[in-house]
């Protein structure tokens, strides 16, 4: 008999719903977190779409350490010295079907870890799975801490950077210009003066990303969300992309930090915080399989992400996933079969689900980033070079718009625009 009917390998998101899923139907099972604390190593830009979260755990607004429900959107297009910006409030943010809060992972984290401890699952914290234990031909356990514990299932929910997925379903390590290098700082500052900087009521917040001049024309932007006392600002970059840059990635942010769209938001701020961490990329055609004999994959460690560039999300996917992954084990330990087969009803589940429908709708947009490097470069400058002809006057007898927009357009060429358009409306 194994030691625990499930062992889940990682608590970020996917991990303790998974865990609490399974201790929820009866299961026995352990979850193995190489942080010292749950939320140790866990790095997000910090929006949380809450509908993954309200599935779980309905009442999570009681209890969940949520920073500032977002009702305010922007998204900028940086020239290196100039800002366009596209800015959007809706009363429907407020609606709960479409709420969205920010977050900070060292407090969400151990809330996440929290619920699934609270229905039993046991937790071992600051040990590392090294790896694997197989037994004709399926998992059936983990090697942790010079120890080896079997289960009869496990899941891994490690994250992008998982270490165990080639020896589980025999993934490939995602090449660099599947994952990006996201960088983030935490600013303190007044609850009020975010609020009043941000043009939010108290509770509300900001989110805001940015394309551009951000990551200095390369591939990847940069972001900026309100939190209760402070602001999380930061930069993701395609890591192959980046690797060409001169400019290493915390020059980068450094720059950011003092563009001046972006420097009187976090202006007498205090940074308490700087982290780093890779996000997944690649898109539903990376994705490995799903499922092995033994072991169900949830999370980044699936590559499950969506940078969309107006936005990334990858905690909702997260939660979803660990949510359906635990039903699953739980269903297949009931019918005594955690084979590939048995296990086999997570991915339908996910299919039907918002998971791998969204990751397959926006399937290629990460190479449409990619492959139109003038996002990052030419079209900022353009949008900026497009606001100076409406708005800047100086006397001078001003030309009719049509007369100043179209050589702006020529500067690009007609048909490169016409068919970045058409690419990205084709990727979205
Ligand atoms: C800079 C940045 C900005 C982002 N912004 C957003 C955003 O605004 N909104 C959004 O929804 N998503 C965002 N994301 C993506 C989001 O953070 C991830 O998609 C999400 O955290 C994935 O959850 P997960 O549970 O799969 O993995 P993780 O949250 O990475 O958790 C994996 C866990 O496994 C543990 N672990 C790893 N290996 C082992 C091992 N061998 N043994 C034991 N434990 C192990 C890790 O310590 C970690 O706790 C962002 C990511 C980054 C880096």
């Amino acid at each position: 008999m194994a030691d625990f009917d499930a062992i889940v390998v990682g608590s970020g998101c996917a991990g303790p719903v998974a865990a609490y899923e399974l201790a929820k139907a009866g299961r026995s099972v352990l979850v193995v977190e190489r942080g010292n604390y749950c939320g140790a190593k866990n790095v997000s830009g910090g929006r949380l779409y809450t509908h993954a979260l309200r599935a779980v755990f309905p009442d999570f607004a009681e209890s969940a350490p949520l920073e500032r429900r977002v009702t305010r959107e922007r998204i900028s297009l940086l020239a290196p010295d100039a800002a366009t910006t596209l800015e959007a409030s809706d009363a429907l943010m407020s609606d709960e079907r479409y709420e969205s809060y920010t977050v900070l992972r060292a407090r969400l984290d151990p809330w996440l870890a929290g619920q699934a401890e609270q229905a039993g699952a046991e937790y071992v914290n600051g040990i590392a799975v090294e790896s694997l234990i197989m037994a004709d031909g399926r998992v059936s356990g983990v090697r942790a801490g010079g120890d080896e514990i079997s289960a009869d299932v496990v899941l891994l929910c490690d994250g992008v950077n998982s270490l165990l997925t080639p020896q589980a379903v025999g993934a490939t390590v995602p090449r660099p210009d599947q994952v990006a290098v996201g960088i983030k700082q935490v600013i303190e500052l007044p609850a009020q003066v975010i609020s009043d900087r941000a043009l939010c009521a108290p509770g509300d917040g900001l989110a805001w990303l940015f394309v551009g001049a951000a990551t200095g024309g390369r591939v990847g932007g940069g972001f900026l969300y309100t939190n209760v006392d402070s602001i999380s600002i930061g930069l993701v970059a395609t890591a192959s992309d980046l690797a060409e840059s001169p400019v290493p990635i915390y020059q980068l942010l450094e720059e950011f930090n003092q563009h001046p769209g972006v420097a009187a938001m976090i202006a007498g701020g205090k940074v308490v915080e700087h982290s780093g961490h890779l996000v997944a990329e690649a898109g539903y055609d990376a994705m490995p399989p799903l499922v092995g004999d033994g072991v169900l994959l949830a999370g980044e460690s699936a590559l499950m992400c969506i940078n969309a560039g107006y936005t990334v999300r990858g905690m909702d996917l997260a939660i979803a996933a660990g949510q359906q992954a635990g039903r699953s084990a739980a269903a297949a330990l009931e019918a005594g079969d955690t084979s590939a087969a048995g296990l086999g009803g997570y991915r339908t589940a996910l299919e039907d689900s918002f998971v791998l429908q969204d990751m397959k709708t926006l399937r290629r947009f990460p190479h449409f980033m990619e492959s139109t490097p003038r996002m990052f470069g030419q079209y900022p400058k353009l949008a900026r070079d497009a606001m100076r002809s409406l708005f800047l006057v100086d006397g001078t007898p001003i030309r009719p718009m049509r007369k100043q927009l179209l050589p702006l357009a020529k500067q690009v060429g007609v048909w490169n625009l016409v068919k970045d358009l058409n690419k990205g409306m084709r990727a979205l």
